[in-house]
């Protein structure tokens, strides 16, 4: 059979069922404005770490929902807790506060494992 150099794309749905997401669900008990959060992106076009890395909080903000937490794990300790994004958001949400939560639900959830 001849070839035509493509092949079927890699099934990228997002499987609720098969993710778990503590993470958002420790920090909207602590922190309710998180879930007032509509991922306009307002905080990560004026975050001082977006300026010089590939952080976006409002990334994050969506990965957690999804219970897709590995690049969270991974890049939520590149926030530098300045609260420039605080003062940008719409819809008030205390996002230094999020940072932080997910930061203690990472920390938490990863001492129980051991
Ligand atoms: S600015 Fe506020 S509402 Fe917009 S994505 Fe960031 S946290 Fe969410
Ligand atoms: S607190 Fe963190 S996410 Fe918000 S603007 Fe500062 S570095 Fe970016």
């Amino acid at each position: 059979m001849e070839k035509f150099g493509f092949a079927i794309s890699k099934g990228r749905q997002i499987d609720y069922d098969a993710n778990s997401r503590h993470i958002a669900a420790y920090i909207s008990e602590r922190e309710p404005s998180f879930r007032a959060c509509i991922e306009c992106g307002c905080c990560s076009g004026t975050c001082t770490t977006g300026n010089f890395t590939r952080f976006s909080l409002r990334e994050m903000h969506i990965l957690m929902k999804r219970g897709e937490n590995k690049e969270v794990h991974d890049n939520i300790r590149k926030c530098m807790l300045c609260g420039k994004c605080i003062l940008v958001c719409p819809r008030g949400v205390n996002t230094r506060n999020v940072v932080t939560l997910a930061r203690q639900a990472f920390q938490i959830y990863e001492s129980n494992a051991v």
